[in-house]
């Protein structure tokens, strides 16, 4: 019992530590009796918290702010050079690497391409020689690096590291963590891409304000990222988000999974270059249908809009989000920002109705959201106490 009470007590310590880090992080520079008052823990708490932190040069404090009180409060900040993580994103033809800071920020990239549909052994030692490359860079500025953080598309189980299936790498059940961690003496952690451009966007972008939104990019596919209260929601499995698969078309076009009518089929890219290549005859890489931008393009990307606006109103009805960001071409979004296009979308129910209106905004593909993404996740596995993560828990006196 007494090793069961001491044990709690612990634990308690350690999500007060988080949340105090976590409110620096994200809030500062923030005093002292910000931070208590935020976090409705005593003072002394928090002062006895940000001593340890501030020993441990993971947090620094900054100028002299004048309290109401005519004394003088310090304010803190993080310090984003407290430590580095390694970023991976492994895409169907190259893998992605980074060295980043705690902000973070990119210290050092680099790519590497392989044939596509190599399987999982066949690239196991571009993905090694990588990210032993960025651990040999830390090494020599003498970084302190605290993980390595992987964006893979495909279905993961989060908690123990291991990607159970990719249609796009048309790779099943590769133990990540077991095969990284021991290789390399670091913490791995793993998630879908699409659910670390999404923890991006939460982080610090689009998506910062709000506690339940979407984030969508559609591209080569099209996926979604959900926050529900602030949390990244998975599913059973960790297959949650498959927005390009759900069918919006009864008999629809044939889709890379199987299925037919999916929405992917009839809004991605794939959609526009067959779109294309029937109107036109000439089969054109999408590259260059976005650099043309055609009468057929515009064509084809008004009719891509009606599917995914049907695909909208079906996530608004199910998931009522605050806002919904659209991740995708600059090309294709300048058609789909229009407000008449909008409307598309905006003839819900909810809106309808006046009851609800959801935001809808949109932003660049941005593929360096997926690595630093990444980077999130070592940190979101260190700063933050995953089983209370959002439930605003706190413990007194501690
Ligand atoms: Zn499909």
């Amino acid at each position: 019992m007494r090793n069961l009470r001491a044990g709690s007590k612990e634990m308690m310590k350690e999500l007060n530590k988080a949340l105090v880090i976590h409110e620096i992080r994200m809030h500062g520079p923030v005093s002292r009796s910000e931070i208590s008052k935020r976090l409705n823990l005593v003072q002394s708490t928090i002062t006895k918290i940000c001593d340890e932190l501030m020993e441990q040069n993971m947090i620094f404090p900054i100028g002299e702010q004048q309290s109401t009180g005519g004394r003088k409060a310090i304010s803190l900040v993080f310090n984003n050079n407290y430590g580095y993580t390694i970023a991976v994103k492994i895409e169907d033809y190259q893998i992605l690497f980074a060295l980043t800071n705690l902000k973070p920020l990119f210290i050092q990239t680099n790519s590497v391409c392989f044939d596509k549909h190599a399987s999982f052994s066949e690239i196991q030692d571009l993905l090694g020689a990588g990210i032993a490359q960025m651990k040999a860079v830390a090494e020599e500025k003498s970084f302190r690096l605290l993980g390595i953080g992987i964006a893979v598309s495909g279905v993961v189980d989060q908690a123990n590291g291991v990607l159970i299936s990719s249609a796009l790498l048309e790779w099943k059940d590769i133990h990540f963590r077991e095969l990284l961690e021991p290789m390399f003496g670091l913490p791995v952690q793993l998630d879908n891409d699409l659910n670390c451009y999404t923890l991006a966007q939460a982080r610090f972008g689009l998506g910062r304000e709000e506690s339940n939104f979407i984030c969508m990019t559609i591209g080569e596919g099209i996926g979604a990222g959900i926050v529900i209260d602030n949390q990244i929601y998975r599913g059973a499995i960790g297959g949650a988000g498959e927005f390009g698969h759900t069918i919006v078309q009864l008999n629809g076009r044939d889709c890379l999974c199987g299925q037919k009518g999916c929405l992917e089929a009839h809004a991605s890219d794939a959609f526009i270059v067959n779109y294309v290549h029937e109107k036109t005859g000439v089969r054109k890489r999408i590259e260059d249908i976005l650099l043309e931008e055609s009468a057929v393009f515009d064509e084809a990307v008004e009719i891509a809009w009606n599917y995914l606006g049907l695909g909208l109103i079906n996530l608004i009805m199910l998931f009522n989000p605050e806002k919904i960001i659209i991740s995708c071409h600059p090309q294709v979004g300048k058609h789909w920002k229009d407000p008449e296009m909008l409307q598309v979308v905006k003839n819900n129910w909810y809106e309808r109705n006046g009851v609800f209106s959801t935001d809808i905004v949109f932003d660049d593909l941005n593929n360096d959201n997926f690595l630093l993404g990444a980077s999130l996740l070592v940190m979101s596995e260190l700063f933050e106490e995953p089983i209370y993560k959002g439930q605003g828990t706190i413990y007194n006196n501690l």
